[in-house]
Order: C-alpha cells, then sequence, then structure tokens
C-alpha cells in the first residue's frame, strides 16, 4: 500500500497515517531530496531565481508537509510506537539539517543568485537571510577555523545536554516525606492531593513534596509553616550546584563557564566581539547598545514601583500577620494572602461567562472587524480526533456571500485529553507557497487543553484559557494571512525571535476590553454580560505586583544579556559577580546568598533564550505600543486593524521588523504603553 506521506496532496490524510510509514517516509523523502539538492548545487550555471532558488523551497516544503503531521501527531495522539518512529527520524532530520548548513556548493548558489538584478524586495530579503544563516553555520570559514567551529558546536551541545541532566537529576533527588497532615496546613486539595498520590507511587504512606513545578510552587504560595517554606526554597534554590542538601553532586558550575567561554570563542570566529552580538544577528533589535538601554529604560521606571510592590507586601505581613521580617520563601505566601484580600478574585468566577461556542463567535467577529476576514467552520474534513474542529478563512469583498478569496484553513484540538502534551501552542501544517507551478494554502494547528464538556454542560473556559486561545490565534493569523510566496520568509519563519510573539501578545487585549469582552462572552445560563462590579475586580487583579514582576524578568534578562556581552576569556564568566550587580540594581529584596539560580537558569544554558531572554520583554512593548494605537482610535477601529494586517499579519519575514512595525505605528516602538497598561506608570 501506498504510503500516505509520501507525495500527498492537500491536507494530511490523518486516517490513513501508520508509525510504520513514518520512518520509510522520512528515509525516502531524505534520500530523494539529497539527491535533488546535489544535482541543483552542481548542475546549475549560473543558477538564478527560477532554477535554483525556487526548486529548494519546493524540496524543503516537501520534507516539511510530511513531517509536520507526525510531529503534531506525536504531540497530540502519542502512542509507543509512534513515539519511537519519531524518536528514530529526530537525529536524520537534524543531521540533514546541519548538512546543508554546512553544503558549500549550495552557499555559492545563493550567493551567485544573490548578485543578480530583478530580484524583488522579498526575493532579496530571502536571500540575505540565507546567507546569515550560511555563515553563522560557519561555511564561509578557512578551514582550520571550521573545523574549530565544529568542534565547539559539539561541545556546547554536550554542555547544554550535560546542564539540562544535572538539573533534572538534582531536582528528582530531593524530596520530603511528610507523615503528619498538619505540616501541610494551607495547602489546597489539589496539592495535597498530588502529594498523597507521589508517595502512593512510591510505595509509602502519607505524603511527598518535590523540587517539581506542581509541587514546589504550592508550597511556596500557601504552605502556612514558615520552615517548611525555608526548607522547600532552599532545597530548590541550591539545584545543580555547590550548596544545598546535594551539596556538590551535580554542580554545573564548571559547566557553565565552559559554556560561556565557547560561546565567546564561536562568535569571535565569526567575526563578532562577543556572543550577544552573534545573538542579535537574528534578531530585531540592531545593538547590544539597544538592548541595554531598553532594559535600563524598563528598569528605571519600574523599580521603585517595585520596591513599592514590597513594601506593601511587607507592610501587610508585619500588620496582619505579625511577621517581623520578609524573606525571600515568604514572598509569594504574603503577596498570595494579600492578593486574596484585595481583588478576591478566583478563575471559577469567570468560567460561567466564558462558554466555548460563545467565545469562539465572539473572537472570529473581532477578528471580523479587525482584520476583514471571515471565519467559518468546515464540516467533513478528516481530523486525528472527534473533539477536532476545522476552519476556513476567507478575505474580499464578497467574501459574505461565502465567494470570498481562500486565505487559510485551521484545525483547533480545544480539550485536553490522555497521551495529548499539556499546554497549547500554534503549529505550520501547511506552508503558502506560490510559485509558477504550485498554488498552495496555509493550514494550521490550533492545540489547546481546556476542560473538556461535562455531561450536557458545554465547555466553559477561564479567562486564563480565553487569553491562551487568543494568544495562539495570534500566531495561527500570522501564519495563515501571510502573502509572502515563500516559505522560507512567509508566515512566522523568518520573524526574528524577539518578534515572533507580537501578534500573539498584541491579540491578548482584546480580552481585556469591555467593548470586545461583551462580544466574546455571556452566562452560560442567561446570557447576561459580565457583571461591572467583576469586571473592574478582574482589571485590578491583573496588575497586582505588576512592577515587582516586570523588575524579576529585567533581572533574568539583564543577567543574561551582560555575562554575554561583558565575557573576557582573561577573567572568566563571573557569573555571580555580574548577578549581585544586577540585583542591587533591580531587586526589590535581594536573595540569600546561598541562593544558586544561574545553576539552575536553563533557558539559557541549555535552552534556545542565551543573550536573548530579553525577548520576552521587548515583545510584550511591541504589542503594548501597538495597542496603543487602538486605544488612541478605538478597540475595534477598522482602519488600523487592517493596517495591522497589512504591515504585520501579510509580511512574515520579508522585511526587517522595524520597518514593518513603523510602516503600521508611524514611528518606533516606545516603553510607555507597557508600563500604563501594566500600572507602573499612570
Ligand atoms: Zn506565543
Amino acid at each position: 500500500m501506498a504510503n500516505p506521506l509520501i507525495d500527498m496532496p492537500g491536507l494530511p490524510p490523518f486516517g490513513r497515517i501508520l508509525p510504520e510509514h513514518v520512518e520509510t517516509a522520512v528515509d525516502t523523502l531524505l534520500a530523494r531530496n539529497r539527491a535533488r539538492i546535489k544535482a541543483l548545487a552542481q548542475g546549475m550555471v549560473p543558477p538564478t531565481w527560477e532554477n535554483f532558488i525556487e526548486p529548494l523551497e519546493l524540496i524543503g516544503d516537501t520534507l516539511e508537509r510530511a513531517w509536520s503531521p507526525v510531529s503534531h501527531l506525536n504531540a497530540v495522539m502519542n502512542s509507543e510506537a509512534l513515539r519511537a518512529a519519531y524518536n528514530a527520524c529526530l537525529p536524520k532530520l537534524s543531521g540533514y539539517a546541519t548538512e546543508l548548513g554546512q553544503n558549500r556548493d549550495l552557499f555559492e548558489g545563493y550567493r551567485a543568485v544573490a548578485t543578480q538584478e530583478h530580484l524583488d524586495a522579498t526575493q532579496r530579503k530571502l536571500l540575505d537571510k540565507a546567507l546569515r544563516d550560511f555563515h553563522l553555520s560557519g561555511v564561509d570559514l578557512a578551514p582550520d577555523r571550521q573545523a574549530r567551529f565544529k568542534e565547539i558546536d559539539q561541545a556546547l551541545s554536550r554542555l547544554a545536554a550535560k546542564f539540562a541532566e544535572n538539573l533534572l537529576d538534582a531536582t528528582n533527588a530531593w524530596n520530603k516525606w511528610i507523615e503528619d497532615e498538619a505540616l501541610l496546613a494551607g495547602l489546597p486539595e489539589s496539592a495535597r492531593a498530588l502529594a498523597r498520590q507521589i508517595a502512593e507511587q512510591r510505595g509509602e504512606t502519607g505524603w511527598i513534596l518535590t523540587l517539581d513545578f506542581p509541587s514546589y510552587f504550592p508550597v511556596m504560595t500557601y504552605a502556612d509553616d514558615r520552615d517548611l517554606r525555608r526548607e522547600v526554597y532552599e532545597a530548590y534554590a541550591t539545584r545543580a550546584s555547590e550548596l544545598g542538601p546535594h551539596a556538590g553532586q551535580w554542580d554545573n558550575g564548571a559547566i557553565m563557564e565552559e559554556i560561556l567561554a565557547l560561546r565567546h570563542e564561536q562568535a569571535q570566529l565569526l567575526g563578532f566581539a562577543n556572543y550577544a552580538e552573534r545573538s542579535l544577528a537574528t534578531k530585531m533589535a540592531r545593538s547590544t547598545g539597544e538592548v541595554m538601554r531598553f532594559l535600563g529604560d524598563l528598569a528605571q521606571h519600574s523599580v521603585a514601583k517595585a520596591r513599592r510592590d514590597l513594601e506593601e507586601v511587607r507592610e501587610f505581613a508585619r500588620t496582619e500577620h505579625g511577621l517581623g521580617e520578609i524573606e525571600p520563601w515568604d514572598l509569594a505566601y504574603y503577596s498570595e494572602k494579600r492578593r486574596e484580600r484585595r481583588y478576591a478574585i478566583t478563575q471559577e468566577e469567570l468560567r460561567p461567562y466564558f462558554p466555548i461556542g460563545r467565545v469562539l463567535d465572539g473572537l472570529f467577529a473581532v477578528l471580523d472587524r479587525l482584520f476583514d476576514i471571515r471565519i467559518r467552520e468546515v464540516q467533513g474534513v478528516e481530523a486525528w480526533h472527534p473533539d477536532v474542529r476545522f476552519f476556513e478563512i476567507r478575505a474580499g469583498a464578497d467574501a459574505g456571500t461565502g465567494d470570498g478569496e481562500l486565505r487559510g484553513q485551521f484545525y483547533l484540538d480545544p480539550f485536553a485529553r490522555p497521551n495529548k502534551r499539556g499546554g497549547a501552542w500554534m503549529d505550520v501544517c501547511l506552508n503558502r507557497l506560490h510559485t509558477a507551478t504550485c498554488d498552495q494554502i496555509p493550514c494550521a494547528y490550533l492545540v489547546c487543553n481546556f476542560t473538556p464538556p461535562l455531561g450536557d454542560q458545554p465547555s466553559l473556559l477561564t479567562h486564563a484559557e480565553v487569553l491562551t486561545l487568543f494568544h495562539e490565534c495570534g500566531h495561527g493569523l500570522h501564519h495563515l494571512l501571510t502573502k509572502v510566496d515563500y516559505p522560507a520568509v512567509g508566515g512566522i519563519s523568518g520573524v526574528p525571535w524577539d518578534a515572533v510573539e507580537l501578534p500573539s501578545q498584541f491579540l491578548e487585549n482584546w480580552c481585556w476590553e469591555r467593548e470586545s469582552l461583551d462580544l466574546i462572552s455571556g452566562h452560560v445560563e442567561t446570557g447576561a454580560p459580565i457583571p461591572d462590579e467583576l469586571y473592574q475586580r478582574m482589571r485590578a487583579a491583573k496588575n497586582f505586583q505588576s512592577a515587582m514582576q516586570m523588575a524579576r524578568q529585567l533581572e533574568f534578562a539583564l543577567f543574561d544579556f551582560r555575562i554575554h556581552l561583558e565575557y573576557d576569556p582573561a577573567r572568566g564568566g563571573r557569573i555571580y559577580e555580574i548577578l549581585d550587580e544586577v540585583r542591587d540594581q533591580v531587586a526589590p529584596l535581594k536573595p540569600p546568598a546561598f541562593n544558586r539560580f544561574a545553576h539552575g537558569f536553563s533557558h539559557i544554558f541549555a535552552g534556545g533564550y542565551a543573550a536573548g531572554y530579553y525577548s520576552y520583554k521587548w515583545a510584550e512593548v511591541l504589542s503594548a505600543d501597538a495597542f496603543s494605537l487602538f486605544e488612541e482610535r478605538g478597540v475595534l477601529d477598522t482602519a488600523t486593524g487592517r493596517a495591522f494586517r497589512q504591515h504585520i499579519l501579510e509580511q512574515g519575514g520579508s522585511r526587517e521588523a522595524m520597518d514593518l512595525y513603523v510602516a503600521f505605528r508611524g514611528r518606533e516602538p516606545t516603553i510607555d504603553a507597557l508600563l500604563r497598561h501594566g500600572g507602573i506608570t499612570a
């Protein structure tokens, strides 16, 4: 029988894809791609856009189209057989990607096309980006330097894996067995049930606390026993270090030093002054000075307010609970008490106002008003589970009659179920690809883990879940509304990391405005809107301790950026020296000397955020500043919505991100709107 993953036209035939197809399909497609690429790279004299770049885009898309449903099914319909097939393919795919990045003939081909005339701006951008990525993978280095570059690459991936492994082992090694339930006073039922379940799984009576987040977080937030909080805090804050209950057993100290040294050396091999500069080569921020000024500005405006946030909790803990001095292991606990007292709001209270059908209809109405698009459900499209729904997006003057131009399609998989990965995300199913021989409409997966319907009650969402839906939908529109013809710079591909969260965080704003909230909510029994008193409380609770949270994010971002920017081989990483300086600058409450936060900062030592943690704040500033134009002109202002669609959503990575932003906003972004929305400035 034919393998449905090979040469499949259109949407994936989910009902026919079986685990045994996966490896064969990947092997076949990789072999076929390698042969085609070899022929292209060596045969085209001279290479042109039409005979070289376009075929390469098509070749890349064939593989993506086959792999997308596999990695998607692995996430949403996991089984042992599928997982094994998926894992078997990962090294093959990453090996192939590395091979392409190092392919000198391909590089020369791109370089030759880039010198030719008659290319449009999108084509130029695609070539620039490709040449940049070739350079960053070391393909144009002299042979001895290239050898060293590859050696460093391998060492870095080994060290990152070791860092993560140490952290995991240290996290798993500690637990606390509790015999007397009185020690758990204050913990909500869900946290106790988890602790009991862990004990049962280990054949123990009583309760077991661990350092995994679902166990750690409720202890810090709710446990009345201060000594217990102190003990758990210390175990958590010293993981994988030379201190704490497992001192020295999984110490990441030397690994961090080595990682910083190698990143610095590798950046210099490529001609950058340091790794922070290397990181910015692929980002929207234009210089290390710009990032440092950006973080410094935010700090300057929020640190005083963060100190007042802390003072407020300190005062509350003193007067209401007789606490002498607030320590780091008290902060979350008394903050939560203060929050409950002041706003008395829970996610459950809002749930009845957000039946999923009402939320979706409202969301689509908001999107139509803003972006002039019609979203309609299509029945009978083959999917992977009965809960999944399928929608199409049409745009254009006569879309109301159903004849508008088909711009994109998406699957929505809304509910949690066994064998489905947690969290929420948007992923690409099909790219937009438009050439003389091919016209592919983009398609996306929107995946959430909402509470499924109970009995004959429809699924009721929390406000946090509504925010999630809007967020993922923002990513989805960025992929689906693209007008860029080539996948390499269309949709979200080619959008710099620090700008990719712009559409998603931007769309969340409509979950907070009365005008749009009324469209997406209505009481499940009566259809009544959210009462004004509840609405006011929900707005106020949103900004509780926002300055303190900002200060915390700035601490991480400044620390991350500075250790990469200021690295000096003669002086080493100075990791805790720099962290201390940053804390003096921005942290309202200084952690104790034993705190080894950096030893567990896997975002930057084992993940992709090195010299890039600032991106979280950068994207928030963009989305708040973009939304402020709607505050000026009307929350549902059509002209402003159309402009966002035209300049941001349709352009993908086909232009410089800052140029696109300025085209929409009329100027470069400022931090004012973010500070104002967070209640940090008036
Ligand atoms: Zn996101």
